[in-house]
C-alpha cells in the first residue's frame, strides 16, 4: 500500500479529517482543483454560532470552540435576529430552543436592537433576539492550520488530481487520479457536494445527499457609515442576513435551491431577491454590488453530518453532509472521523455531550 489513509477532497472537511488521521498514520489528501478551498469552503459567511442547526450540530459546534479559541480564529461579531409581526411564533420557538445551550441568547427591546443595528427599519420588525457571543471565523486561517498540521505530521496534499475515482482493490482501495493511482486500506470520502457521486462511482450505496445553492453578495455601505462594529442582522426564519465584511456589507437571501454538484454560480434572480429583502428590512441602498458568488451547502435528510464506515464497503468512510455548518464544526468533525476510522467510537468529549456514533453513521439513512 502507498499510504494508510486516502482522503478525497481537500476542503475544510478533508483537511480537518486528514489532519487528525495524520496522528495515526500516513495520510494522502487528494483534491481535484488547484486550490483546496476553491469550492464551498472558500465561499462561506464565516460565522460561528452555537444557536444554529439541530442537536448534533450544536454539540459538534460547541466541541470545536476550544480549538478556535486556542488558535485565535474567532473575532467579535454578535447576531441580532429580527422578527416581523407575522413571525411571533418563530421568535418564541427560537428562544425556547436557545435555552438548551450555554451561549447568551435573549430577547431585547426594539430600542436596543436599533442601538446595535441603527440601519434596521423600525417599522419592519416587532421583536428581536441578541446573541452577543456569535463570532466571525478566520476560515482561511482555520483551513490552512489543518493543512499545515497535516504536513507537519508527515501527510501530503496532492492538488489538481482531476476527478479521483476510488475502486475496491484487494483488501483495500485504489484511487485513480490524473497523477496516477494511489492505494490504501482506508478511503475517506470528504468530497463535499460530490460525495454521493464519488460513492456511486466506487460501487458504494449513496446517502441521498442534496447540494443546495446559496448566494451571497458584497456591496458598498453608505460613505462614512461605521460598518465594522455592526453585529450580523438575521431574519428569524433565515430568509436573509447581512454582516460587515472588510469595510463593505455581505448579504445573502439565504436561498437553498437544490443543485447538481458543480462550480456554483449566482443566479441573477437570487441576487435581486437579496437586494429586495435587505432594502425592505434596512435603510441600506444597494447601489454597487462589488462581488457576488454562490456555493453549495450539502445536506442529507436529517441535516446531520454523516461520519462512519459504509456498511456495504469495508474501508470506505463517509465525512459528508456538513450543510451550512461545515466550518464551525470542522475541528470536532475531524476528530470524530479519526476516532471512528481508527477505533470505531467517538472522542470522549463528544460522547460525554450525548452524541452517539449511530447518530452520525450512514446506516441511519438507509432505512430498515
Ligand atoms: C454562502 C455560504 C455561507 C456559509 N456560511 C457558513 C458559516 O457562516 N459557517 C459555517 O460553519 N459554514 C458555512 N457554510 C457552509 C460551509 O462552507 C460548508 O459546510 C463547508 O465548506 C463544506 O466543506 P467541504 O470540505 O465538505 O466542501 P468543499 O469545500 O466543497 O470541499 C470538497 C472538495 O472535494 C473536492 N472533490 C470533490 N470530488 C472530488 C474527486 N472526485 N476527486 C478529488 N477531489 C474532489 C472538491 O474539489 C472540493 O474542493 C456556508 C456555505 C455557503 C455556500
Amino acid at each position: 500500500m502507498d499510504t494508510d489513509f486516502i482522503v478525497i477532497g481537500g476542503g475544510i472537511a478533508g483537511a480537518s479529517a486528514g489532519c487528525e488521521l495524520a496522528a495515526h498514520g500516513r495520510v494522502l489528501v487528494l483534491e481535484r482543483e488547484d486550490a483546496p478551498g476553491y469550492h464551498t469552503t472558500g465561499r462561506s459567511a464565516a460565522l460561528y454560532t452555537e444557536n444554529y442547526g439541530n442537536r448534533a450540530i450544536r454539540i459538534l459546534t460547541i466541541a470545536s470552540k476550544p480549538f478556535f479559541d486556542q488558535h485565535g480564529f474567532l473575532g467579535p461579531r454578535g447576531v441580532v435576529f429580527v422578527g416581523t409581526a407575522e413571525q411571533d411564533a418563530a421568535i418564541d420557538r427560537a428562544l425556547e430552543e436557545g435555552k438548551a445551550f450555554p451561549q447568551t441568547f435573549e430577547e431585547i427591546s426594539k430600542a436596543e436592537a436599533l442601538r446595535l443595528l441603527p440601519i434596521l427599519r423600525p417599522e419592519y420588525f416587532t421583536r428581536a433576539i441578541h446573541e452577543p457571543d456569535a463570532t466571525d471565523m478566520d476560515v482561511h486561517g482555520i483551513h490552512q492550520a489543518f493543512l499545515r498540521t497535516l504536513r507537519e505530521r508527515g501527510g501530503e496534499v496532492v492538488t489538481a488530481t482531476g476527478d479521483a475515482v476510488a475502486r475496491p482493490s484487494g483488501s483495500g482501495w485504489a484511487v485513480e487520479t490524473r497523477h496516477g493511482t494511489f492505494r490504501a486500506p482506508v478511503v475517506v470520502n470528504a468530497a463535499g457536494a460530490w460525495a454521493d457521486r464519488l460513492a456511486e462511482a466506487a460501487g458504494v450505496r449513496p446517502i441521498g445527499l442534496v447540494p443546495k445553492r446559496r448566494t451571497a453578495i458584497t456591496f458598498d455601505a453608505p460613505a462614512g457609515t461605521p460598518v465594522h462594529g455592526w453585529p450580523m442582522g438575521l431574519d428569524i426564519e433565515e430568509t436573509f442576513y447581512f454582516k460587515p465584511e472588510a469595510g463593505r456589507v455581505l448579504a445573502s437571501p439565504a436561498d437553498e435551491t437544490p443543485s447538481e454538484p458543480c462550480d456554483a454560480q449566482p443566479d441573477e434572480y437570487d441576487v435581486a431577491v437579496c437586494v429586495d429583502r435587505i432594502e425592505r428590512a434596512t435603510t441600506l441602498e444597494v447601489r454597487r454590488i462589488t462581488h457576488k458568488w454562490a456555493g453549495l451547502r450539502s445536506f442529507v435528510a436529517d441535516k446531520t453530518p454523516v461520519v462512519g464506515e459504509a456498511p456495504d464497503a469495508p474501508g470506505f468512510f463517509w465525512c459528508a453532509g456538513q450543510g451550512g455548518y461545515g466550518i464551525m464544526t470542522s475541528p470536532a468533525m475531524g476528530r470524530a472521523v479519526a476516532a471512528i476510522v481508527t477505533g470505531g467510537a467517538l472522542p470522549p468529549d463528544l460522547a460525554a455531550m450525548g452524541l452517539t456514533a449511530a447518530e452520525l453513521a450512514p446506516q441511519r439513512l438507509h432505512g430498515a
